[in-house]
């Protein structure tokens, strides 16, 4: 059976060679770690604590996983694991510890920074199947749930409830919760409820070794002891499989207006961003801007309206409360203002629902928009918002139309994160070498941060020192050998190399 699926490997990676390049053969430096190879052994063992249908080993079946969102790194790996459980996943954890098998957690692979497919042919671990809701607790808003339940559904459920969940993200249709956790994504709401790591309240996570750590607290307030469950939040697979999370949801507004606006300067962007903050007060939910080439990617390649004319940027302004008249007579005094002194030039706003999802698939579209021009170069930085923007045509004038389809600038400026865009017909390591390291020393240098909130991964190992210290790398390196010393959770990733 081995030498069967073996073949039938070698036919599927020259079927995928054509469109990614293989992970080891583009970065060349990277060595495989000291890994067992996956043999006939393993395959049979893994059949034991999973139903055969839920262990793929099909190359039909198991390319997709291999290959990252954003289609820049591919990995070799043999056989995916589907378990629907806690016990399955500390079964298979136990079990690959023991035979020394790296392993590769993956939810909806939507992941920016190559993190959630193998590096070479590390054993992929699913949490697609993880997909109950436990319960929600309608007092304190508390929900708690598998792994891998799809955020979009997560928001299904809340939404019948008068609940809602308290981040969002362009990816919701197919990220799951437990990568949003292990990633600690932040997201178009984020500056109205805060980062995952105050809205997580709970983790039920599974060490390298198998050892299931029981951390699903619901309450709001718990000080007994070390804050454990920030060990998953953000830690990308590298600590443990996160197999439960409890979320605490806030209520759903009552009342949701959408302003889209277009503007001049980017100066104009930060004293619009200025105005509402203070204008808007308690109601501002989502503060967004896109340069024009960003919203052109999502109008020109997904074919999507554009409400307004054409500005050098725009912005998508939120509010969300609980007195529409009251949350509609501030944003219309705001928007007034920000018209009459000329800081935003034209401006729509939209209160019922299938205007406001258009709005917002212009703003969500325009990373998939920017994905059909070839190959992109992806950038999500932390900046202070007075140099939030300038990185943008710095690299403008350094790299040539000839060389580059695009360079833009979107993201959510509420909270000082870019997302820097460089789009190519296909991956270019001339372009390569001109945008890295410079990207990161510019962001280092403003005291900015490499990762604003899609983590580190297989990406920016090298770059991680921009924005941690000596100390602190010496720190998670300490932490990882304590919590899985073989090094088989997400090897190659977060922690650079020499460490
Ligand atoms: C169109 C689009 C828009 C996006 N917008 C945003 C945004 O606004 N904000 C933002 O922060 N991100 C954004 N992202 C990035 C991505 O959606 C997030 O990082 C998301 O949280 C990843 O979730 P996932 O389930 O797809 O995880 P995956 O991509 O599968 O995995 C991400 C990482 O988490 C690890 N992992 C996954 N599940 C588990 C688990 N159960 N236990 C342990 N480790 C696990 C993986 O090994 C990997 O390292 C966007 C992506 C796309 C494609």
């Amino acid at each position: 059976m081995l030498r069967q699926f073996v073949r039938r490997i070698h036919y599927s990676q020259r079927f995928y060679e054509a469109q990614v390049e293989l992970t080891s053969v583009r970065y060349a430096g990277v060595k495989r770690g000291n890994y067992a190879q996956l043999s006939e052994k393993h395959v049979q063992q893994f059949e034991r604590i999973l139903p055969k249908e839920r262990v793929l080993t099909d190359p039909s079946d198991v390319q997709s996983y291999n290959v990252d969102w954003l289609r820049m790194v591919r990995g070799a790996s043999q056989v995916v694991l589907r378990p629907k459980t806690t016990e399955e996943v500390s079964a298979i954890l136990q079990y690959c510890n023991e035979e020394c098998l790296a392993v590769c957690p993956q939810g909806g692979n939507t992941g920016l920074v190559g993190g959630s497919v193998p590096v070479f042919d590390e054993v992929i671990l699913s949490t697609s199947l993880m997909n109950n809701i436990i319960g929600l607790d309608e007092l304190s808003g508390v929900l708690t749930c598998q792994a891998g339940c799809v955020l979009e559904n997560l928001e299904t459920y809340l939404s019948e409830r008068g609940f809602m969940m308290p981040l969002d993200l362009g990816a919701k249709g197919t990220c799951q919760i437990g990568g949003n956790v292990s990633t600690n994504a932040g997201g178009i709401r984020l500056i109205r409820y805060g980062s995952l790591q105050g809205s997580i309240l709970g983790v039920e996570a599974v060490k390298a070794d198998g050892e299931v750590i029981d951390c699903l607290n619901s309450l709001k307030k718990d000080n007994t002891g070390y804050h454990l469950k920030h060990l998953f939040i953000g830690s990308e697979g590298t600590l443990g499989i996160v197999t439960k999370i409890a979320v605490h949801c806030p209520p759903s507004p009552k009342a949701v207006n959408v302003a889209f606006l277009g503007l001049e300067k980017f100066e104009d962007v930060l004293q619009t961003f200025q105005n509402a903050r203070r204008d808007l007060g308690e109601i501002l939910s989502s503060c967004e801007m896109m340069d024009r080439l960003s919203l052109d990617a999502a109008v020109t390649n997904l074919k999507l309206k554009q409400p307004i004319g054409d500005f050098p940027f725009y912005m998508l302004i939120e509010t969300s409360g609980s007195n529409g008249i009251h949350d509609e007579e501030k944003l219309t005094s705001f928007l007034d203002n920000s018209l009459e002194t000329g800081v935003v030039l034209d401006g729509t706003v939209a209160s019922e629902p299938s205007k406001i999802k258009m709005f917002w698939s212009l703003r969500e579209g325009v990373t998939e928009g920017l994905l059909q021009d070839g190959y992109v170069f992806k950038y999500d930085i932390s900046l202070p918002h007075a140099n939030f923007y300038s990185i943008v045509p710095e690299l403008q004038a350094r790299l040539s139309l000839n060389q580059v389809k695009r360079v833009c600038g979107y993201g959510h400026v509420g909270d000082g994160n870019l997302h820097l865009n460089i789009t190519v017909p296909q991956y270019d390591s001339e372009v390569m070498k001109i945008v890295e390291p410079f990207v990161f020393e510019w962001t280092s240098k403003l005291k900015g941060s490499v990762s604003a909130e899609h983590g580190i991964g297989f990406k920016k190992t090298q770059y991680i020192h921009f924005s941690k210290s000596q100390s602190s790398l010496n720190l998670m390196t300490n932490i990882k050998q304590l919590m899985d010393p073989k090094g088989i959770l997400n090897p190659y990733k977060v922690l650079p190399a020499d460490h």
